[in-house]
């Protein structure tokens, strides 16, 4: 059954976040054979509606107010709703970002419609469109279809693959011009952290420290090899926890979701919680001092031994090879 869906585009630091693509192609699914149209949301976005249309999108809607260029909940529904009320969408889906995970269960309740939130993979099986998502922190999965109204869903980053880039797609970029009522509340400034290198969410290779790492300075090698794979380094809750490093690298449960393609765990091991966070990496390697350590469960590749004589090794033989 043709649906038209509804997508939500995110941008930061001035790009498009990948979820984006990402929320296309799965709102291509749910449409079966559909419209689906992008919306962007912020204070300048019209430049970004192209991209959207290059990755499958057919039309993208915009709503454009400077009250909307910090999200807040508030502003963002007032222009979300407006443009259902437009489109009526027969399917809506969002990231299961920060952003997407404050938003849609506020307008999912204001829609009166379910939602299926963080899913990792949809299909088509037996007449519905059957929804995966992992419960029990990824120990256990659940398949879920919608029955009635809305089919509104957010997707984990990084589990549907984005469609290919097609620069010869073309399709309108319109304007809704909405009235944003004042804000109850208004984003006075907002203070990042300072991480140095590559966003840890979005790095295609990671390397992980856990407890075996031993100390802040153990981290140094790690670092090494993540810059000359040009990736971004990551961690146990066992290394924060042991002040090894900051919280906002830990992986994991409590931590942050993370999908790589290489993702090489050191001196980490492999505790249900931390598998919850990284699991689904495409490649994982695993190097550690104790053959029995859990993490060589889920490692396509083992290196029993020291982290602090493997790592070296490796960093020297990537540069080699000048990837
Ligand atoms: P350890 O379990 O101490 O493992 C250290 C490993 O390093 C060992 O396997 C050891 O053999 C190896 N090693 C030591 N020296 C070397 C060396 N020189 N070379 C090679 N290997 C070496 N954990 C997370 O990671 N993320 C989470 O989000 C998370 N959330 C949690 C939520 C809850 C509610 C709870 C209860 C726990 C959570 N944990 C989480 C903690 C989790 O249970 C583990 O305690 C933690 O993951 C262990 O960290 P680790 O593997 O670094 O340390």
């Amino acid at each position: 059954m043709a649906r038209k869906v509804l997508v939500l585009g995110e941008v930061r630091d001035g790009a498009l976040r990948n979820v984006s693509f990402e929320a296309i192609a799965a709102g291509k699914t749910v449409a079966e054979g559909g419209e689906v149209v992008a919306v962007l949301a912020g204070e300048a976005v019209q430049s970004f509606g192209q991209e959207l249309i290059h990755y499958g999108a057919d039309r993208v809607v915009t709503v454009e107010d400077a009250k909307l260029a910090a999200y807040t909940p508030d502003g963002y529904s007032q222009a979300l709703l407006a443009v259902i009320e437009q489109e009526k969408p027969e399917g809506i889906v969002f990231g299961h970002t920060a952003l997407g995970k404050d938003l849609s269960p506020k307008l999912a309740a204001r829609l009166g419609s379910g939602l299926i939130s963080d899913a990792t993979s949809l299909e088509e099986a037996g007449g519905n469109l059957v929804f995966t998502r992992p419960i029990y922190s990824g120990k256990a999965f659940e398949k879920k279809i919608v029955t009635d109204g809305v089919i509104f869903a957010t997707i984990r980053p990084n589990n549907i693959a984005p469609l290919a880039k097609d620069e010869s797609r073309s399709g309108d970029v319109t304007s809704v011009s909405v009235e944003i009522k004042d804000l109850r509340t208004i984003v006075k400034d907002v203070v990042r952290k300072a991480t140095q290198g590559v966003d840890l969410s979005e790095a295609k290779v990671i390397i992980a420290g856990g407890r075996g790492v031993k100390s802040e300075d153990g981290f140094k090698p790690l670092q090494e090899l993540a810059d000359v794979l040009g990736g971004a380094v990551g961690a146990s809750r066992g290394a924060c926890d042991a002040d090894y490093c900051d919280y906002s690298l830990q992986i994991g449960q409590t931590g942050k979701v993370v999908t790589p393609d290489l993702y090489i765990a050191c001196g980490i091991s492999g505790a249900i919680q931390h598998l919850a966070g990284m699991s689904n990496s495409k490649v994982i390697v695993a190097i550690n001092k104790d053959p029995e350590a859990n993490i060589f469960k889920v490692a396509d590749y083992g290196i029993v031994g020291d982290l602090f004589e493997v790592i070296p090794m490796l960093t020297e033989e990537f540069k080699k090879l000048n990837v």
